[in-house]
């Protein structure tokens, strides 16, 4: 590989190989190559970098390449490396593929020795100015190069500082700078044993394997190995040597940063920080306070348009936000690196959608530039991000956004302080149960010390769309002390705390929230979006708030609405618990009966929230002991209400005996009200009704109630609740139909395994939909259609497809179904551990198991459509938010993803972006 090039003129490299050139390096060709003032340089290509830590040297005649450019770089400048007269300096800095930290630093003012130091005195007339750039060249390429500490460089330099009684670097002469830089020679001669190298040759050798080096060091191992970043992203470090520009020559000169955007906004102007008179690193190393670019008009006008000019000439080139370094010498402007500016999504949006309209871009590109996923940011409260603050703790990211309050340890405080002081509440807890869901209303969010992504607190507060950080285990939570200890601090009730969750972050005080912003921007974005994507998306909404909001975002539809939500609800479920307990087909209907209008007037809202768009109803999915009470509760509340018992047989006895006493009146007259509170039949009525729930809730137990008597084969078993529903969202969508209200009602069966559950279940769905209809006196039209959750229902896509006008997958079973996996189980205890040893790639409930599930789905879609090619598919499980899996769903040729209401923006522009994905292949 002898002849391989490894050395780039900025002239001649290729600036689209930032794998050869490094980011840094192929940036430096592409502006030099399109005419702007780079200062001359070259690249050495990370392929010598891989060869010299292969081989332990450089490869043959790299230093032979490096002379030739350093040749040719003495022309071009008009000056001589090592030249005494008129010294040539050059920097020298790493750069790969990827920007990383823990890569060796830049060299300035390499180049530099006793000779050339009077060179540069002479060509500038300024001696301190060369003294200046002679000792930090020494400390810096000590330090990085050769190793030696900064604080044996500091400690002389102090020395110095303290014997002129100067405050400040800026205060010491130039003779105090030559003391420096001679004490500074003889520290390096000291801990290296070596002379400083003063051949500029031997200095530049040495700076070039020490930028090599760096790639193998520990900070960058260790960096890449966190990021995962593998060698098909970046592979060895380049280095480039660059002609120094000096902004330290003067008021004339100047140094700084700027993006061609701002990044906070997206605002069109540029927007960056600059010092006069100042060398690269000051305006980063904050030794003074930089000013805004905008005083720059003032200061240097002329400069100020030719930067501005500059600005013009990168977005113009790279179509795209551009991060810059320049300098300016003596009213010449240079700019040294420049990147794809970083920015947050509200400006990531709004520059999007601006510089399509200059023309800078096409809404393709507009499009494709935003990652999906970051758009979720934009619906939230977000913490500010300028303001700096330590977290105490880390929890899962649990349900986004952010929130302050006065810590709450139980839910009946969260409810006296929050709702009743109208106080801002956090509700912390070790793990949170159904019974605490009134301090959730009343908290801005939830905070739990155990329990994962799928725990009570992250469901529900995502449901409810409230920050929630959850399995925070390095806060232990005692509930009786009204305190939580955080390593060593602790915060007790009443005490700010702060939670991000969409970081899993926990703060103690208080941290000022932004707002949400969907912002106008955004909206234009997404419509750009739906006319490019092919999926529609639908939502998952239970009540007509979630139905609302999800609108709001653009959703077109109702993909999922889940029934069960419906019935836990204070009022309704002793009805539900009546109709579950009850023993006759009889008393089931008369619960059903007081249940039927109920539901209803929840379909009626659904659909008029949503109308003309389709709302699917999922008939109801879970076992149904989980409406029952617990049987534990139910055990304990008996053997008080027998011990009551006794004591009313006491009361009794007493109060006959009182009587016998002839006590006097008052005390008769207690007595007697004391009789009637405990009296013993009603006690005993108590106990009866209490040990018949025992024994529903006894019967109704099952081993694995995930697998047991729910879905369909509730349906199936009992009729009546079944048809309950499926007469409600008939009646509501006539109802509706009558006040002109349009719709577009789904009937969805859960859990179906054979194509004969739903064949059973449509025959009284025709029965009902055909008395409805002569009721209302016009038929409402509907959809019937079945989840697709079940191993067997893929299997059997074909006979389903027969029954079924729509399939609806539901990947959280699915996925559970096909590995075999509890949810809550595997992510407790041994995911974690198939993630990390890579037996596992992902958690196949985030990320959609393409492979197995997706498989599964593909030949449900297959079979399904080869019966009824008309057959509507979509996917409702969690995975219908989740870009990757929106990209497999487009390539599987469903018609619909349905997801929560924050996920729709994020589904929207990723249905968007699979379209234009597979187009473009
Ligand atoms: P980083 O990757 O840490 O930004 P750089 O290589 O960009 O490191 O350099 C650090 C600082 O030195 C920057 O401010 C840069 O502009 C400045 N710098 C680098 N090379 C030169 C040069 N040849 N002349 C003047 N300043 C330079
Ligand atoms: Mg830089
Ligand atoms: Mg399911």
């Amino acid at each position: 590989m002898a002849n391989t090039k490894h050395v780039f003129a900025f002239e001649d490299g290729d600036g689209k190989n930032k794998h050869l050139l490094g980011g840094k390096g192929a940036n430096l060709c592409e502006m030099t190559q399109i005419g702007l003032n780079v200062p001359p340089g070259f690249v050495i290509s990370t392929a010598a970098c891989l060869d010299y830590l292969a081989a332990t040297k450089l490869p043959t005649g790299l230093m032979d390449d490096v002379q030739a450019q350093m040749r040719a770089l003495e022309q071009k400048t008009g000056k001589g490396f090592g030249d005494s007269d008129n010294p040539l300096l050059v920097s020298v800095r790493s750069g790969s593929a990827m920007s990383m930290p823990g890569m060796m630093d830049t060299i300035l003012n390499l180049g530099l020795n006793a000779e050339t130091l009077q060179g540069v005195i002479c060509a500038t007339g300024d001696a301190r100015f060369g003294y200046d750039a002679y000792r930090r060249f020494i400390q810096l390429f000590g330090k990085v190069a050769l190793g030696v500490p900064d604080a044996a460089f500091d400690k002389e330099f102090d020395a110095i500082k303290e014997a002129a009684h100067a405050k400040q670097d800026v205060d010491l002469s130039a003779n105090d700078l030559k003391e420096v830089s001679e004490r500074f020679l003889a520290v390096v001669q000291n801990v290296t044993g070596h002379p400083f190298p003063s051949d500029p040759y031997q200095q530049l050798e040495i700076a070039i394997k020490a930028v090599f080096n760096s790639w193998g060091g520990k900070r960058a191992v260790d960096y890449r190995r966190q990021f995962h970043i593998t060698p098909d992203m970046a592979n060895g470090t380049a280095v480039n040597v660059v002609t120094m520009v000096f902004g330290n020559r003067g008021d004339d000169s100047a140094t700084g940063v700027a993006f061609t955007r701002n990044p906070a906004t997206g605002e069109n102007k540029l927007y960056g920080e600059y010092l006069v008179n100042a060398q690269g690193e000051d305006v980063v190393a904050g030794i003074r306070t930089p000013k805004p670019l905008d005083r720059l008009k003032v200061e240097m006008p002329e400069m100020a348009d030719q930067l501005d000019a500059l600005r013009d000439k990168l977005e113009s080139h790279y179509h795209e936000v551009q991060d810059f370094e320049f300098t300016i010498e003596r009213g010449q402007l240079y700019c040294l690196q420049t990147r794809n500016g970083k920015m947050n999504t509200v400006a990531m949006v709004r520059t999007s959608v601006e510089m399509e309209r200059e023309g800078l871009i096409t809404k393709e590109q507009a499009l494709l530039r935003i990652a999906p996923d970051s758009l979720e940011q934009m619906l939230f409260p977000r913490l500010d991000p300028t303001i700096k603050a330590e977290a105490v703790a880390q929890g899962l990211p649990a349900s986004p956004g952010a929130a302050s309050g006065i810590a709450v340890f139980d839910a009946d405080r969260a409810e006296q302080y929050g709702r009743e002081q109208g106080r801002k509440v956090i509700l912390v807890r070790e793990e949170t149960k159904p019974e605490d869901i009134h301090g959730f209303f009343a908290s801005e969010g939830i905070l739990t010390s155990r329990g994962g992504k799928t725990s009570h607190a992250a469901v529900v507060a995502r449901g409810m769309g409230k920050p929630c950080v959850a399995g925070a285990e390095g806060i232990s939570v005692d509930v009786n002390r009204r305190e939580a200890r955080v390593g060593l601090t602790s915060f007790k009730e009443g005490d700010v705390i702060t939670l991000d969750g969409t970081s899993g972050k926990v703060y103690l005080g208080a941290i000022p929230t932004v707002e949400p912003d969907f912002t106008p921007e955004l909206n234009v974005l997404l419509g750009w979006a739906d006319e490019r994507a092919r999926l529609k998306v639908m939502a998952n909404a239970d009540t007509p708030d979630d139905a609302r909001r999800a609108r709001s975002y653009g959703a077109v539809g109702i993909g999922l609405a889940r029934t069960e939500r419906m019935f836990n609800d204070v009022e309704r479920l002793p009805i539900v618990i009546e109709m579950i307990v009850a023993d006759t087909p009889e008393q089931r209907q008369a619960a059903l009966d007081k249940l039927l209008p109920l539901q209803r007037r929840d379909f009626r809202e659904l659909f008029e929230v949503m109308s003309p768009n389709p709302v699917t109803i999922r008939l109801l999915d879970p076992p149904i002991h989980e409406f029952l009470p617990d049987e534990h509760v139910l055990e304990r509340e008996l053997s008080e209400l027998r011990a009551l018992a006794q004591n009313a047989r006491g009361v009794t006895v007493l109060a006959g005996a009182m009587g016998l006493l002839h006590a006097s009146e008052s005390v008769r007259h207690d007595i007697d009200i004391a009789r009637r509170m405990i009296d013993p039949a009603v006690v005993e009525d108590a106990i009866g009704k209490k040990e018949a729930m025992l024994k529903k809730v006894r019967a109704l137990y099952e081993t694995n109630p995930m697998l047991g008597h729910r879905g369909v084969r509730l349906g199936i078993t009992f009729p009546e609740i079944y048809q309950m529903q499926v007469r409600a969202i008939l009646e509501a969508a006539a109802e509706c139909a009558k006040a002109g209200i349009q719709v577009k009602p789904q009937i969805k069966v859960p859990q179906v395994c054979t194509a004969e559950e739903l064949r059973k279940v449509k025959t009284f769905v025709d029965d009902i939909h055909a008395e409805v209809a002569e009721r209302y006196g016009k038929p409402v039209s509907f959809k019937f259609g079945t989840m697709i959750e079940v191993v067997r229902a893929c299997m059997r896509a074909e006979s389903l497809a027969e029954e079924a006008e729509f399939f609806s997958f539901g990947t959280n079973d699915l996925t559970q179904a096909t590995f075999s996996f509890s949810r809550e189980d595997a992510e407790n205890k041994f995911l974690p551990l198939y993630n990390q040893s890579g037996i596992l790639q992902d958690n196949p409930f985030d990320v959609l198991d393409v492979k197995g599930v997706g498989k599964l789905m593909q030949l449900a879609v297959e079979w399904g459509r080869s019966v009824k090619p008309d057959l509507h598919v979509g996917i409702c499980g969690e995975h219908g938010g989740h870009p990757a899996s929106i990209e497999f769903c487009h390539k599987a040729n469903l018609d619909y993803v349905s997801c929560s209401g924050p996920r729709v923006p994020v589904a929207r522009l990723a249905a968007a972006h699979a379209a234009l994905k597979a187009g473009n292949k």
